[in-house]
């Protein structure tokens, strides 16, 4: 498998189509075969080396059959260095980046940047525990008013990370809401917090109130920030991050960004991994619905 950031080696392990698909075949049925018409566990050799046939009923898969790289227009190695950037790059690739880097338009780079951001996504697994301090940012506009409602290209975002200690983050999340009322706020608790183990932090912010039923929320006046400094760079860091990146973007996608700000940041102290955590993704995901992403 490989591991390691960087680039020389990277393109040293694959030159060709077969490495990458070998490396897709090790990462789908090392583990074991098991057929996904009649759930046998006994194979042979299919349509060709990268294909595994059931023995039983004759089903013949491919190694991106059943994955987000099945009919994939760009060839895969270039997929492999597409998604080896945004994963291992500080900052990610914008869809111009890839388009000019790849060689290919920027429909299929915006194309390929989604489906990476559909891979993206919390699993919903690891629920965040421990010390878990909570804050709203707006984006696209002023920070006045930042608990009204969304209006135009503003939109208001809730963020949630651990704290370790001081001056050390764990995990994070964030999500587009519609405002910051508790009716809004609870879906993102609730997919993200883990109500037994978390001490929530605010600040004094009302919506927060009607969920203390459930979570073990205390509240703090946030004095411009400066009782979560830790919390207040991560969102100075991710704000200047979307600034960077793009003006105009409908909520739908805009969670895409989220997501794939969180998962580099989820795995900042695992950099050795996380392109292949993310090849992981590709392989576990559902092909990619293209009419669901439609502008
Ligand atoms: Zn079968």
């Amino acid at each position: 498998m490989f591991k390691g950031i960087s680039i020389e080696q990277f393109n040293k392990s694959f030159r060709t189509e077969d490495d990458c698909r070998q490396y897709l075949f090790d990462m789908k049925w090392q583990q074991g075969y098991k057929c996904r018409d009649c759930g046998s566990v006994k194979s042979y050799k299919g349509k060709t080396q990268f294909h595994l046939r059931c023995q039983y009923c004759g089903y013949d898969e491919s190694v991106t059959a059943n994955t987000i790289f099945h009919k994939l227009k760009i060839p895969l190695l270039k997929a492999f260095g597409m998604a080896f950037r945004i994963a291992v790059r500080k900052k990610g690739m914008s869809t111009v980046e890839l388009s000019r880097e790849f060689s290919i338009n920027q429909k299929s780079a915006w194309l390929f940047k989604r489906k990476a951001q559909e891979a993206m996504k919390s699993s919903g697994q690891y629920l965040l525990e421990g010390n878990v301090e909570v804050d709203e940012l707006m984006i696209g506009g002023p920070e006045e008013d930042k608990r009204g409602r969304t209006k135009g290209d503003k939109k208001l975002v809730v963020v949630a990370v651990e704290k370790i200690s001081k001056e050390h983050m764990g995990r994070g999340y964030a999500q587009i809401i519609e405002d910051a009322s508790a009716a809004s706020l609870k879906p993102f608790f609730d997919k993200h917090i883990d109500s037994d183990n978390a001490k929530v932090r605010t600040d004094v912010w009302r919506g927060y109130w009607p969920l203390e039923n459930e979570f073990e929320i205390k509240q703090k006046p946030s004095k411009g920030g400066k009782s979560f400094p830790e919390l207040h760079i991560l969102i100075m860091n991710l704000k200047g991050w979307l600034r960077g990146i793009h003006h105009h973007c409908s909520d739908k996608f805009m969670n895409g960004y989220l997501d794939e700000f969180f998962f580099r940041f989820n795995r900042r102290g695992f950099l050795n991994s996380i392109w292949h955590k993310l090849i992981e993704r590709f392989m576990i995901n559902k092909p990619y619905n293209h009419k669901a992403f439609a502008t």
